[in-house]
């Protein structure tokens, strides 16, 4: 199903670039601005196996981004700035923000010394129990079981199930399907509980992986040091908080933007959910964010920012730099906005 989605979106791309389409098409959907969303830059890795490669840019593509929009005049900018932009209706010139989500080291090692260049802001959204070094990053450690693994067994319901993992295409459709499973478990508690028991039978360190890979609070400090850094939150625990009960969402909000807030000693002002999909973050959890004050929070709905986006501070869309598409050409076709549009079925917001 993932696959058949990336086949989608990368021929719609392509389609899109080889046809000049995007050209035609940009005064109607470019919009005012965009913020571009990413997780992982690193340098790109050998493996075969890397299931959670839509997740990373190489810093190289990050360049390239920056380099192109740049070259078009648009103003990169902070979350504050592009809020007041938005709400003073201010689109004499257009803009882009940077959003990383997560928290994770090669955001400091990798992105800012390329985002520096460029004399650019970037906004990193932290999950407190990341930082905590207690974190949960089930993909991560769903990809580390397959990795060492030949053969999975679980049990999905009722069913024992024991499942190929021999070659990189065995282990891409495992991991499809696991990742599926997860996602689609009832609640947080299941997914923690199944994710731990995989962990358990094929030796994965959890939290050795999350301290691995995501910034302490030391580091955090360091990084939100520089004057180029947002840090806005993104929760506790990365929960589902659409799944959850009211005041436990709520509290994931409130508690995480807390902590941040006492280790920095400086306002949180920006927020992203967890996963920021229709099924995880809705009409609901758009109010919440608003009643806990924050000035604005990012899904991960495709879509440029249009005026109209003022009104739903809570709610707005970005533009993925996904790993599976770092080709250059791809870039004037993001910018016009003709890709996201084509995704929302030409509706120009998406905050319902
Ligand atoms: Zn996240």
């Amino acid at each position: 199903m993932k696959q058949l989605r990336n086949n989608v979106i990368r021929a719609g791309l392509g389609a899109l670039y080889f046809s000049g389409a995007h050209h035609l098409l940009r005064p109607l959907l470019s919009g005012v601005g965009a913020i571009f969303m990413l997780h992982h830059v690193r340098p790109a890795r050998e493996a075969g196996f890397q299931p959670n490669r839509h997740l990373e840019v190489t810093p190289e593509f990050l360049r390239a981004t920056l380099f192109h929009l740049r070259s078009r005049d648009i103003d990169i900018v902070t979350m504050d700035e592009l809020h007041e932009r938005l709400l003073q209706g201010r689109f004499d010139r257009r803009f882009a923000a940077f959003t990383l989500d997560d928290g994770y080291r090669d955001n400091l090692d990798y992105a800012l010394p390329v985002l520096r260049e460029f004399d650019a802001p970037l906004t990193v959204y932290v999950a407190s129990d990341f930082a905590e070094g207690t974190g949960r990053l089930w993909w991560v450690a769903l990809e580390a079981v397959i990795a060492r693994a030949e053969q999975i067994d679980v049990r999905i319901g009722n069913s024992a199930l024991r499942i190929d993992a021999t070659t990189p295409a065995a282990k891409q459709a495992a991991f499809d399907r696991l990742h599926d499973w997860l996602r689609a478990l009832p609640g947080e508690h299941d997914l923690a509980r199944e994710i731990g028991a995989l962990c358990t039978r094929y030796d994965v360190d959890m939290e050795a992986l999350c301290r691995s890979l995501c910034l302490s609070w030391a580091e955090v400090r360091t990084f939100a040091a520089d004057p180029l850094v947002t840090i806005g939150a993104h929760s506790v625990s990365h929960g589902n908080l659409a799944k959850q009960a009211e005041d436990i969402a709520a509290q994931e909000m409130a508690v995480s933007r807390a902590r941040i807030e006492q280790v920095l000693e400086h306002p949180v002002l920006h927020l992203a959910y967890p996963y920021g999909d229709r099924d995880a973050a809705g009409m609901r959890e758009f109010a919440l964010a608003a009643s806990a004050g924050f000035k604005t929070a990012v899904t991960t709905r495709p879509g440029m920012l249009f005026a109209e986006n003022a009104s739903h501070m809570t709610a707005l869309p970005r533009v993925s730099l996904n790993g599976n598409y770092q080709d250059a050409r791809i870039l004037p076709v993001l910018t016009s906005g003709a890709a996201t549009a084509m995704w929302n079925g030409f509706r120009r917001i998406a905050a319902a």
